[in-house]
């Protein structure tokens, strides 16, 4: 394109740069480029020199252009170079030097220039700074005629965007001024080239000009008493971020005689105090001039302008004196204290080597400290070259992710980030820190929080003496005390999960890819913490040790596995729906999380009912308040701390051990929870549902008690049908919803089974749940014990025959003999309410009567599993089409599967755990409807 019109580009830097790669690219000629010379300290080129040369062009380095001092006449030498190359245009993409009018003037066509802001609004230096601290609402940039360095010349073109709420000086660079602007001056190159190029003279009205920031801290300085307003403040900090940075002075409140230290503050966001409330405060801190103290918070630096006292909140600090960038949540903890980083001679190589490779993707020679792997160009592409690369070169040892590239995007973040590392200062994990509980058991030593985990953070209740015990089953001794959370306390706890489901969070913003990843990493956190699990498990529900292990921790680390890798495949229809002609439709449907999830889960496998609700709710992307049941919280905790070193973003997962009838009612009225996930008894479960109803109409999924019957027939293997007997009943000491809670024996067999039965059960080992030997550990906690007995002294009293056990051990413990029952008819009370323990209720049915079994097995009104054992593959069948329940089981029991789903028919409650259809409870699904 005009081939004949020669151009030169006097400017530098990278957008200078990638002006003449689009001018190459669209076959202009360029006749020469100007440049300023090597940088004296480094010696390195500008990066349009260097890309002048790839492209085989004339390249000046010129040092002046002016006759010193200061005149406005060209150097001669330098004259004579730029009259050689018979220039029709100038064009100044990014020029920071003083060119003479003389070669303004020189070219046919004259000079262009480009001014990022829309003229003449914010002439002069820091045009972007002041676009922003001035609370413009829109931004641009001006293609104008070079004058002589005032930017007044007349204006060929001006581009408009509106300033996005949290808009920063590099976002507003990045996203419009630096892209639109290269397209806009190969524009008007054209315009002036098809001599269609306007020259409209800058109005007077509106014209600023405005002074330099940078290296002029009095004009970088925050100061409270002008910046009154929220408004003011937040552009104050956003119009000088990156460069040159709003600085203030601060100090962490209270402490006496504490020092303010300068610092400059990064990311300023809006903070949405009408959605979230005053965030908790890890510590308050005062800065210099600001009436009320400010919030240091797991969201960052939360202060309140001294006029209006609304909200700004700033996500970096940088600390002047060390040069140090740290997370504004950190301020103040030990982490943002740690001295900046001084590295050794070797690591100094490393520190060369990433750059190079930084400069390799990045295909610049200008890394500096504050280069921004994304800002400079990176695509997602380049982030597993980054990170290859650098594994490749420091060795394959080195822990590192994509991950890890995103959290630490600058070049300083990152050398320090793989330094660090290198070191074993830091793991891929992080740290939580809390005071922790510490028990020896099981040759081993555990460690473990006890207080509620809100926002990645143990903290107290509110009401810091309100505790409970956890008592040891086995021993009837006190493990710990456990914080109590109050309705006060569960406020704090769905605030933090809110504040998480913001759909500016790093959660929301996550991708599903990584999000999988996530829950990965919990599950190999789960994985290597598998065995302290297990004992704690076994230490706080009694549960074996060797089932805890295999079922209680294994089957939870499955869950949270299978379900990471349902991230990515949540995926909508596209669906033909009727044209609205002439026009045409595209129909497609979401599947979007619900939002803030609560979830209350009981006693008896503790970890393994969080696992398979909570794995389900994150790979849907759902924040949680999760309220475990008071017997036995523990292994939560543990969780909870896991969770926050698997790198879960803070409020994502909190957990609120308390009571059901408070904390657990709390959490059933909260306006702010979407959807409740409970796994408890049918009468508790009506009340979840009426309290979801009267509350916000919640949408909830209930997984309740139940009395499922397995029913035996003849013709089935007798000896497995022994052990499959024993275990539906006895597994996990019958705290198992699905347990079989009646057992239905066909007449023939009956006595012997019976026979067969107590002979297997009197082999049972009944031993502290810990012993690799036990079969059979103590009951959950001591007001079940007593339940099971009462249930035992009805059945008798009822005229069922007791036939083994049916009492507490005579042993320290809560343990209760395995049970057998025989001669139960249908209207006893045995025959029809759970007992929730080793209890075995045997009743006879008529020999051959399928139809007769299976409607007496119905005669309930739950309806969460069943079994059926025989050889008759008939029988089989007719049992599983007749019976009533959410799941059945033929010659087998209890063989449940993280991919199967899971959950009741009537009055067992409703929606399925596990399996595809538990995401169902979780997601929800929009339709999107387009006219084109
Ligand atoms: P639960 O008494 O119903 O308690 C379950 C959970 O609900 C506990 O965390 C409990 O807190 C809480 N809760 C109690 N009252 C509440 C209220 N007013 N508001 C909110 N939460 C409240 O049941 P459980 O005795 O722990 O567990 C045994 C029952 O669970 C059995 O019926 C069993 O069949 C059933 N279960 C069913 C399944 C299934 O998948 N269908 C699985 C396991 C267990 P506290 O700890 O403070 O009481």
């Amino acid at each position: 394109m005009g081939q004949e019109f020669k151009i030169a580009i006097i400017g530098q830097s990278a957008f200078s740069a990638d002006f003449l790669k689009l001018m190459i690219s669209n076959a202009y000629n360029i006749c020469g480029v100007f440049t300023p010379p090597d940088d004296v300290k480094t010696g390195r080129e500008d990066i349009l020199a260097t890309t002048a040369k790839q492209f085989n062009l004339p390249v000046f380095k010129v040092k002046r252009w002016r006759i010193p001092p200061e005149t406005n006449k060209a150097i001669p030498e330098v004259f004579e170079d730029y009259k050689s190359l018979g220039a029709d245009l100038n064009v100044l993409p990014f020029c920071q030097q003083f060119i003479p009018m003389e070669v303004i003037e020189y070219p046919k066509y004259k000079s262009i220039n480009y001014h990022p802001s829309l003229l003449p609004r914010h002439r002069g230096a820091a045009a972007i700074n002041w676009t922003l601290i001035e609370g413009d609402k829109e931004a641009g940039f001006t293609i104008f005629w070079t004058d002589d360095g005032l930017d007044t010349g007349p204006i060929l073109m001006k581009r408009a965007c509106f300033v996005k709420p949290n808009d920063t000086v590099d976002t507003l660079y990045s996203r419009f001024m630096y892209p639109e602007g290269i397209k806009a001056l190969e524009e008007s190159v054209r315009l002036i080239i098809d001599e269609e190029a306007p020259r409209i003279e800058q109005p007077k009205k509106g014209a600023t000009y405005d002074p330099i920031l940078r290296g002029k801290e009095e004009r970088t300085m925050i100061d409270f008493a002008k910046l009154d307003t929220g408004e003011k403040l937040h552009n104050f900090i956003r119009g000088m971020d990156k460069v040159p940075g709003a600085w203030t002075r601060i100090r962490v409140a209270g402490e006496s005689g504490g020092q303010y230290e300068k610092v400059r503050l990064f990311s300023s966001k809006k903070y949405h105090i009408e959605d979230y409330g005053i965030p908790e405060a890890i510590r308050k801190v005062q800065l210099e001039g600001l009436n009320r103290e400010a919030i240091v918070h797991t969201g960052g630096l939360l202060m309140f302008a001294n006029g209006d006292a609304r909200p700004v909140n700033v996500g970096k600090i940088q600390i002047v004196e060390t040069g140090k960038m740290v997370q504004a949540s950190a301020y103040g903890s030990p982490e943002a204290n740690r001295p900046a980083l001084v590295l050794t001679p070797e690591e100094q190589k490393m520190e060369d080597s990433i750059r190079s490779i930084w400069s390799a993707i990045l295909s610049s020679d200008h890394i500096s400290k504050s280069t921004d792997f994304f800002f400079a160009g990176a695509a997602s592409m380049d982030v597993t070259r980054l990170v290859e690369e650098v594994k490749e070169t420091i060795g394959d040892s080195l822990e590192l992710e994509n991950e890890d590239v995103y959290m630490n995007s600058q070049f300083e973040e990152f050398v320090e980030m793989v330094v660090r590392r290198t070191r074993g200062e830091l793991s891929s994990s992080s740290v939580v820190e809390y005071e922790p509980v510490v028990v020896h058991a099981n040759k081993m030593e555990l460690k473990f929080p006890n207080q509620i985990f809100i926002n990645n953070r143990f903290v107290d209740s509110i009401k810091r003496n309100s505790v409970m015990d956890s008592i040891n089953p086995t021993t009837e001794e006190l493990i710990c005390k456990v914080q109590v959370a109050t309705k006060e306390d569960v406020d704090r706890a769905v605030n933090a999960a809110k504040m998480a489901f913001d759909q500016e969070s790093d959660w929301r913003r996550m991708n599903a890819r990584p999000r999988g990843r996530l829950l990965h990493k919990l599950a190999d956190l789960m994985e290597a913490h598998k065995e302290e699990l297990a004992t704690l498990e076994s230490l706080d529900s009694g549960a074996v040790y060797t089932l805890a292990l295999k079922t209680h921790i294994g089957m939870s680390i499955d869950a949270f596995r299978y379900f990471a890798g349902w991230c990515d495949k949540l995926q909508g229809l596209t669906i033909p729906i009727d044209k609205a002609r002439p026009d045409s439709n595209l129909c497609y449907t979401t599947r979007e999380p619900i939002g803030v999830c609560g979830i209350i889960t009981p006693w008896n496998y503790p970890l393994m009912m969080v696992a398979w609700k909570a794995a389900a709710c994150l790979a849907a992307g759902n924040t949680l308040v999760l309220k475990p049941a008071q017997a036995c919280p523990l292994t939560a905790l543990k969780w909870a701390e896991l969770v926050a070193r698997a790198g879960f973003p803070a409020g994502v997962v909190n957990v609120v051990p308390g009571k059901g009838g408070d904390c657990g009612q709390a959490i059933l009225d909260h306006p702010a929870i979407q959807k409740i996930g409970f796994t408890g008894s049918t009468p508790t479960g009506k009340l979840v549902m009426s309290s979801c109803a009267s509350s916000n109409l919640k949408k909830c999924s209930l997984e309740l008690g139940g009395k499922s019957p397995l029913i035996i027939f003849a013709d089935c293997d007798m000896m497995k049908a022994v052990k499959v007997g024993m275990s539906s009943v006895f597994f996990n000491k019958g705290e198992n919803c699905i347990a079989a809670g009646r057992l239905f024996v066909e007449e023939s067999i009956h006595d012997k089974f019976v026979k067969m039965v107590v002979v297997e059960v009197k082999k049972m080992v009944i031993d502290d749940p810990l012993k690799r030997s036990t079969a059979h550990g103590p009951q959950n906690h001591l007001k079940h014990l007593q339940d099971l007995e009462a249930y035992c002294k009805r059945g008798v009293e009822e005229g069922a025959k007791l036939v083994y056990g049916g009492h507490r051990l005579n042993r320290k413990g809560y343990f209760f003999m395995p049970t057998i029952f025989t001669e139960v008819t249908d209207e006893m009370f045995i025959a029809k309410e759970e007992s929730f323990g080793p209890i075995m209720i045997i009743s006879k049915f008529p020999n051959e009567d399928v139809d007769g079994v299976v409607r007496r097995a119905n005669r309930t009104e739950y309806g969460l599993a069943s079994g059926v054992l025989t050889n008759d593959i008939s029988k089989a069948l007719k049992v599983v089409e007749g019976i009533r329940a959410g799941t059945c089981f033929v010659n087998t029991y209890n063989k449940t599967d993280v991919a199967a789903p899971f959950g009741g028919f009537k009055q067992s409650g409703f929606g399925k755990d596990l399996g595809m259809e538990a995401l169902n409870e979780y997601s929800i699904t929009k339709t999107v409807t387009i006219e084109y």
